[in-house]
């Protein structure tokens, strides 16, 4: 693979489908985009170059593979088809199975199927977009990234759900936690942003966006994440309800007759910052209503800061030492208010905020955040794509020399 060759990374949903053309030498993405409303008459696919140019086209198909056949037509027609050397997919569950990522073979893809009954709404997404750029690319390299693989690492103590274990044996119902390539980039990014030891560590992740989890990472390992078979459990979410007592799920169900379907549908679609606001899911939104008086936002962000607070409390147990808390994501990394409100809960254990520093960081800026001689508190920007890039190109090459 030479310097000009480029990955090519696939993010797809149900509806949806995400794309980043990046370069093997580590540049910012050459082409990205996003295939939207898939299934329905509006479909289309966007495009931005690094130049920040948009040129969008209807997809009148709207499926998943004339999505990806309008995206590899568009890469020919700017001459970058023969520079894709691999090809990496976001893949949410890899379950048990997968605790790192992998090439592609019919094997691996059904083992994913199979693995479809733990994700039944995306697994079987991410397999839509898998098997249309194998029929369209079969010569290249294609490697599958698991969101829960950096967490296979979790002893039985912080995975296991203290239900008759039967359950876990039979039905491998377990923690399994997810962001997981989120989490492994910053990981990595800190050990460099903070020169730690890579053998001697403890970091603690706040990766907060639309959908949220906490991270804590020893010595380079998960030892405990805060979401768990799902994406439901922990933290307050953009629309997910985080950690619930089952008993009131049952008395609501009771009360209201809802099924357990509705019930699900309404913890993983209503809850969250837009069940308590009433208004939106958009943390932005519901700063600017907190700003202007808005009872119901100003409650939707105080309950999502106990939780972080508390979530984050809990996983230090986890850790022998904390040498940083990161936030990252939209929220982490661009909400100062967020920031200061967790960090002022978090003074019992000697964390404190430079007010200054704070507020200056947003919108892709790194940097420590806390006062001198206090725990560090910092931020750093996310970059998932880029973790499934390099997993995609070390594999590509590691087979080339096979
Ligand atoms: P996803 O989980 O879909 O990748 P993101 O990581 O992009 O989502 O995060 C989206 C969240 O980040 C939204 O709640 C959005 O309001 C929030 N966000 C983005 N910019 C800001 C900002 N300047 N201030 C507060 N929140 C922000």
């Amino acid at each position: 693979m030479s310097n000009a060759s480029l990955v090519l990374v696939i993010n797809c949903g149900s509806s949806s489908l995400k794309f980043s053309l990046i370069p093997f030498n580590d540049g910012a993405p050459v082409l990205s985009g996003l295939a939207e409303k898939l299934g329905l008459e509006e479909a289309c696919i966007t495009f931005k170059d690094l130049a920040g140019n948009k040129s969008s086209q209807p997809l009148p198909e709207a499926s998943h593979l004339s999505a990806l056949t309008a995206l590899f037509a568009e890469l020919n027609q700017r001459q970058l088809l023969p520079a894709v050397k691999a090809i990496g997919h976001r893949v949410a569950h890899g379950g048990n199975e997968f605790k790192q990522s992998v090439a592609l073979n019919s094997e691996v893809i059904e083992k994913i199927r199979a693995l479809s009954v733990l994700a039944p709404l995306h697994n079987p997404a991410n397999l839509m977009g898998i098997e249309a750029t194998m029929a369209l690319l079969p010569a290249v390299t294609q490697v599958a990234v698991f969101d829960t693989a950096f967490h296979q690492t979790l002893a039985p103590e912080a995975y296991t759900y203290a239900i008759p274990l039967e359950y876990q044996q039979r039905y491998q119902v377990r923690r399994y936690g997810f962001h997981g390539t989120s989490h492994r980039f910053i990981a990595t990014e800190a050990i460099h942003a903070f020169d730690l030891d890579p053998a001697d560590h403890g970091i603690l992740i706040a990766h907060l966006g639309n959908g949220s989890s906490v991270c804590a990472v020893k010595n380079g390992q998960s030892v405990d994440t805060s979401m768990g078979m799902t994406p439901l459990e922990g933290l307050v979410m953009g629309t997910r309800c985080g950690d619930l007592d089952f008993g009131a799920a049952a008395y609501i169900a009771s009360c209201t007759g809802q099924t357990i379907e509705s019930l699900y549908q309404m913890v993983n679609n209503q809850s969250g910052l837009l069940g308590v606001s009433g208004l939106s899911s958009d943390c932005r939104i519901l700063q600017e209503a907190r700003r202007e008086g808005h009872a119901r936002a100003t409650l939707a962000i105080d309950v999502m800061v106990h939780r972080l607070a508390r979530q984050i409390g809990a996983h230090l147990t986890s850790l022998h030492r904390l040498d940083a808390l990161i936030f990252t994501g939209g929220i982490g990394e661009n909400s100062a208010l967020v920031r200061e409100l967790t960090v002022k809960r978090l003074g019992v254990l000697g964390l404190q905020l430079d007010d200054e520093k704070n507020q200056k960081i947003f919108g892709g800026a790194s940097g420590v955040i806390s006062t001198a001689n206090t725990p560090r508190v910092a931020v750093l920007p996310t970059n998932e794509e880029k973790m499934i890039a390099l997993d995609a190109a070390v594999i590509s090459i590691a087979l080339s020399r096979v």
